[in-house]
């Protein structure tokens, strides 16, 4: 690393990728990033992971986009191709435009779209790699600019089942206790999560409490490296939690494990629930899940137990067509055991996006004005429209994959969207089912994306907005734990790149929004304490002047001198009657099950040196040098029974699309399995991935779909 002689300047920042949300230091030569180091953060404290130091040179990529484009007159939208590297191939595409012209251009047509087929013809997708403010702003665009509700962000694809089921059954959608406090924990359940590549620096703290005598149980599919730490390990079959958790529940309950005075005390519905887990006996469950009776009874026993004990999960428990079923098991089951509201205890729902946490808050969700405030509650909508001065649409919006539905719906349907304002997202490599999702996009008749990059999605845009990177912005992020913490600008944006802050006013004033933010970067501190009033229950006491001293603190945060709440349910849940909801589950099949012509289960995810879509790791050297191609992970065993080699190419095949990878060993991959990483643009998994939603999350099934593998 540099000393402070060899930079310009050191510039206090926090991590771009994961929902960690580790504070870095960027160190700056020449207005140049040359080097990043983690800084004495709450959820850090010094350490980084690969991606927090080596992922940043993204920023400096030549591929940058510089200045406006419009696509050029009668050139097709093609959901098929890919992006070229080269900018003749680009500029064959695209032309460049002024300013004004590309903000007249992508305001207007929206504003003419929503004038002629109403507010429904329109949508946006905000970010949660952007920050607090710029989420706030996008969805007030969406909902007083647009006229709708059709607003939404990558929450749908990664924990929305997570969120539904606990607004259902405590009241709140974040976790209750931070990552750090796995040191307090004489047990941690992990499900469904693979941390050391995906919360890296969160599985640094498990790891140091499993060396402190803490029991890890990693209950997953996949055994991950996390397994090495772990007190057990339970391998249960894809798409069985469910069985797995509700033996569990019964175990306790069964077994006279049960906290009864907890129970009486502050759950509701315990009798329903025990009822309907009379059946999940271990010994029944054994051969749906395949974990032994005993492994179940043993590990719920030790979980009831424990003085102190945290179940922490992440998309293997949400990506299910019964994703919040998973989660209500989770809440069920830490709150029969009165594992929650106490230090070392409670569920923590693993966020992946560094913003997704902030972006949910400030309202970036069709269902939910800022703060959770329901959209269908008048009261809450009466308190916005006074706020906001203007008329609120009362039915919730479409949500991601209803939006591309509804933008292949046929001409006659009231609610087709004709209209979307994407900013830095990129749908059209994270949504499921990749062709069918291309396609929507390609048929919108105006497409406005904000990006840094030509991202697939921009690719088929008809204006190209070129916005900021995290580096170039000054603005709030709030991670995993309910931290806000303060992003500091460290270097210029390139050319003639904007602030994606600016971006959004420059559009809403064009569609007649009379918003006025004044102040450096873009009105960000004016942004922000409007935002502080629209979330006065979370974020009161956190002020734009206290951020700039504190750097970050911790919600619910009511007032200046509140330190923040760390662990919250201590004595009542944010429930109408003050209690936890016990919800009752059923077993519910994965919507696409292998069968002889597609035997394999496909299950994707992450890996630990890219990020999500790939815009910003793929173009990060370090870390494309080390993973640079698409894999196709299989166990020795299936790679032996199907005479495949790691290294050699194959074509992966679902009933929705084929991508040609290499084969890759990963003994953790169970039998009857394959696992991709979704991040790599040239074998996109989700071209492969399945379209079925969770009924309550409306979140799709990327865990589980039948694929078949040719050498
Ligand atoms: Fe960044 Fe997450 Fe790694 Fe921390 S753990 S450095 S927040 S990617």
């Amino acid at each position: 690393l540099l000393g402070s002689q060899q930079v310009d300047r050191e510039v206090a920042s926090v991590c771009p990728f994961c929902g960690v949300g580790c504070q870095i230091s960027y160190k700056v030569r020449d207005e140049k990033i040359v080097a990043v180091d983690g800084r004495d953060g709450p959820a850090n404290h010094g350490r980084l992971c690969v991606k927090g130091r080596f992922g940043w040179d993204y920023a400096h990529h030549p591929q940058r986009l510089t200045v406006p484009l419009i696509r050029r007159e009668g050139v097709p939208k093609d959901p098929y191709a890919l992006p070229p590297a080269g900018p003749d191939a680009l500029a064959a595409t695209f032309r460049e435009a002024s300013w004004d012209e590309a903000l007249d251009f992508a305001a207007g047509r929206l504003k003419a779209l929503r004038d002629t087929h109403g507010a429904r013809a329109l949508a946006g997708f905000g970010s949660a790699k952007g920050t607090n403010e710029e989420a706030y702003l996008f969805q007030k665009l969406v909902r007083t600019g647009f006229g709708s509700n059709n607003v939404d962000h990558c929450t749908r694809l990664c924990h929305a089942s997570s969120v539904a089921a606990l607004l259902e059954g405590v009241g709140s959608g974040a976790v209750s206790n931070p990552v750090a406090d796995v040191a307090e924990a004489e047990l941690v359940l992990v499900i469904g999560a693979n941390p050391t590549s995906n919360h890296p620096v969160a599985a640094t703290w498990m790891k140091n409490a499993a060396r402190a005598g803490t029991k890890i149980v990693l209950a997953d599919p996949r055994v991950t490296d996390l397994g090495r730490h772990a007190w057990r390990t339970l391998q249960f079959r894809a798409d069985t939690d469910v069985a797995l958790l509700n033996a569990m529940i019964h175990t306790v309950i069964a077994e006279g494990l049960a906290d009864q005075a907890f129970i009486e005390a502050r759950a509701s519905n315990f009798e329903a629930l025990k009822a309907s887990v009379a059946a999940f006996t271990p010994e029944a469950m054994e051969p749906v899940c395949g974990v032994p009776a005993a492994t179940i009874r043993e590990v719920a026993r030790a979980f009831a137990a424990a003085r102190s004990a945290m179940i922490l999960w992440g998309m293997g428990v949400s990506q299910h067509v019964h994703g919040t079923d998973n989660a209500r098991c989770l809440i069920a089951l830490c709150a029969v055991t009165g594992q929650i509201g106490k230090p070392g205890s409670g569920l923590h729902p693993l966020r992946g996006q560094n913003n997704v946490q902030g972006a949910s808050d400030a309202g970036l969700i069709p269902m939910m004005l800022p703060n959770y405030q329901r959209v269908d509650n008048a009261a809450a909508r009466t308190w916005f429209q006074d706020f906001w001065g203007t008329t609120l649409d009362p039915e919730p919006g479409y949500t991601v994959v209803e939006i591309m539905d509804k933008a292949l719906a046929p001409d006659a349907d009231p609610h087709k969207v004709r209209g979307m304002y994407v900013q830095g997202e990129n749908p059209a490599m994270s949504d499921p089912d990749l062709n069918h999702a291309r396609e929507a996009l390609a048929a919108l008749e105006h497409l406005v994306v904000q990006d840094i990059f030509m991202t697939e999605t921009a690719w088929l845009a008809d204006v190209v907005l070129p916005a900021t990177a995290w580096p170039e912005k000054t603005g709030t992020v709030t991670n995993t734990d309910r931290t806000v913490q303060l992003g500091r600008q460290a270097i210029e944006p390139p050319g003639d790149a904007r602030p994606d802050l600016w971006l959004i006013q420059q559009v809403a004033r064009r569609m007649g929004l009379a918003w006025h933010y004044e102040g450096e970067h873009a009105g960000v501190a004016a942004v922000y304490e409007e935002m502080r009033q629209a979330m006065h229950g979370a974020i009161a006491g956190i002020g734009w002047e206290r951020l700039q001293r504190e750097g970050s603190v911790t919600y619910p945060c009511l007032a200046e001198d509140d330190p923040g709440q760390p662990i919250v349910f201590t004595d009542r849940f944010p429930t109408e009657d003050g209690r936890v909801r016990l919800v009752p589950t059923q077993l519910v099949p994965a919507d696409e099950r292998p069968d002889p012509d597609y035997p394999l289960v496909l299950i994707t995810g992450r890996q630990l040196e890219h990020w999500h879509t790939g815009s910003m790791t793929r173009r990060s050297f370090v870390l494309d040098a080390i993973e640079p191609v698409p894999t196709v992970a299989l166990n020795g065993r299936e790679l032996a029974r199907r005479g495949l080699v790691a290294g050699q190419p194959a074509t992966v095949q679902s009933r929705r699309g084929e991508v040609r990878c290499h084969v890759r060993r990963d003994d953790g991959t169970p039998d009857g399995a394959v696992f991709m990483a979704f991040a790599y643009a040239e074998a996109a998994a989700n071209l492969l991935t399945n379209a079925a939603l969770d009924p309550f999350g409306k979140i799709p099934e990327f865990k589980y779909c039948a694929v078949r593998l040719l050498p």
